[in-house]
């Protein structure tokens, strides 16, 4: 039910980055995606090591543990 949400051209702004935004739903998705706020920390699937958001996580994931994408290990 966002009712109101359009009634209020512009300014809501990102409080972490100072970032504008026209709308409110815009600023959710922007803090969402850029700082992971909303899912709160993000814990390492490996070894449980906790980030602060899901890119960091993203990057930690990659150079520790190398596993971007699935792929098969032959040993031989
Ligand atoms: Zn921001
Ligand atoms: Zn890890």
């Amino acid at each position: 039910m966002f009712v109101t949400e359009v009634q209020q051209a512009a300014s809501v702004q990102c409080t972490m980055c100072l970032k504008p935004f026209k709308s409110r739903s815009n600023l959710l998705y922007h803090i969402k995606n850029e700082h992971g706020e909303q899912r709160g920390p993000f814990n390492c699937m490996h070894c449980g090591h906790i980030m602060k958001n899901r890119n960091s996580l993203r990057v930690h994931i990659y150079q520790y543990h190398k596993e971007k994408k699935p792929q098969t290990i032959s040993y031989y």
